[in-house]
């Protein structure tokens, strides 16, 4: 890292503002590695480390050793000194968590959203949800300090907008940022909920090892989120990523992008849920007609539910969904280099043969071109991956910009 990661504090903040980043990538750390990484003198780290411990918004870690000099401690953010809220809009449900500075998750929820109602009554159910959460007695001292929202369609970054979304009437350039920051009086920040899942696998759930990482979301709809050298890649219009709508050789389902063998029309859940449904109506699988009978729906559950059953036909479809999606993140792989690839989404639940059917897909084509250790694994977080991935983003976004700063440091000068 440089000295200097792009923000706009004045000059004389320069040198704070990096080593709160430091200590937000790397942290705890103490602050001989500050001093070495930043390049700083003694006293310069000193200094500004006793400014953000008197803040608040840094605090000491565990005793290293102490002798008559002093003692030694690492720093670290202090995850009590205010509130983030995380939010993963997916197509047909809404992940919403309340956590701390350091990502900790302190009150979450999940609901079923409609995304054909448009943003206004999608909004006023994110209100109600977020204005109950932050009336919680036992954090009611704690400060929002940011809001990261993902959405399920390309965004644009610098606006805060969705910007031509498939399925979401309404959404296309709808200032959903400006409209939050103006509820909440804090940043807010909107990206595309992939991008946000591939940050806080990259954050929190590999040990930052992976500096170029593919997260894969296979769900409703198929889409990935790529990190390279540690930074979301948005592409130049914010399209980056959406593999769904690559078309697969063999292949004619209509896709409801209106194009033909697109991936998401043969491999995603509602691909799945299709495919399941003509195996009831031409007899194939007398099990899911009797699930169907019992439940009046078909999902990607019910398929998992006559498979674990014995059912060959709903095998067949996990498996061939699994492999194709694997053989196409292989030809990516083999252009993308990355260290790992994680996949993440209600597909997921399919369970560890699913994982097996796309690790095999990826091998097959990227095979020999992949280094010795790289890996294809499953999501740390589950179904609360887009929201501990917008909280990362969040906090990066508050630190890097200077706006956390500017919050403790006057709070220093009161
Ligand atoms: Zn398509």
């Amino acid at each position: 890292m440089g000295k200097h990661s792009g923000s706009e504090a004045p000059e004389e903040l320069l040198a704070i503002h990096t080593i709160l980043d430091l200590i937000r990538v790397e942290g705890p750390i103490t602050r001989s590695f500050i001093c070495e990484r930043s390049g700083y003198s003694r006293s310069t780290v000193s200094l500004n480390c006793d400014k953000l411990l008197a803040s608040g918004l840094v605090v000491e870690e565990g005793i290293i050793y102490r002798n008559e000099k002093g003692k030694r401690t690492k720093l670290k953010i202090n995850g009590n000194a205010g509130l983030i809220i995380g939010i993963e809009l997916g197509a047909t449900s809404c992940e919403i968590g309340l956590c701390d500075l350091s990502a900790k998750i302190l009150d979450f929820n999940s609901s079923p959203v409609d995304l054909s109602q448009g943003p206004d009554p999608i909004l006023a159910q994110i209100y109600h949800r977020i204005d109950k959460m932050i009336s919680l007695p036992s954090i009611s001292k704690m400060k929002l300090l940011g809001i990261c929202m993902g959405l399920p369609s390309s965004v644009d970054y610098q606006r805060g907008t969705a910007i031509y979304p498939a399925f979401m009437p309404g959404w296309h350039q709808y200032p959903v940022r400006e409209i939050l920051q103006a509820r909440y009086g804090c940043p807010v920040f909107i990206d595309n909920e992939v991008n946000t899942m591939a940050l806080g696998e990259y954050s929190l759930g590999t040990e930052r090892k992976y500096k170029n990482l593919l997260f894969v979301k296979a769900g409703t709809g198929i889409g990935a989120g790529i990190i390279v050298n540690g930074e979301i890649y948005r592409g130049q219009t914010g399209f980056a990523g959406n593999i769904g709508h690559i078309q697969m050789e063999g292949h004619n389902e209509i896709c409801q992008c209106g194009k033909k063998g697109c991936l998401e029309a043969i491999a995603s859940g509602s691909a799945i849920a299709r495919r399941a449904k003509q195996f009831i109506s031409n007899g194939g699988s007398q099990l899911l007609r009797e699930v169907y009978e019992k439940t009046g729906e078909i999902t990607a559950r019910e398929v998992k539910y006559a498979a674990d059953h014995g059912d060959t036909a709903c095998s067949q479809i996990i498996r061939e969904a699994g492999t194709i999606l694997g053989e196409l993140i292989g030809r990516i792989v083999i252009f993308f280099d990355p260290s790992i690839v994680i996949i993440g989404g209600g597909l997921t639940g399919f369970g560890p043969s699913y994982l097996s059917f796309i690790r095999d897909g990826v091998l097959s084509q990227s095979k020999p071109w992949i280094n010795p250790d790289f890996e294809v694994k499953e999501s740390t977080f589950g179904n609360k991956s887009g929201v501990i991935g917008s909280v990362m983003l969040c906090i990066k976004e508050l630190v890097s910009s200077g706006a956390i700063l500017r919050v403790f440091m006057s709070q220093i000068q009161k």
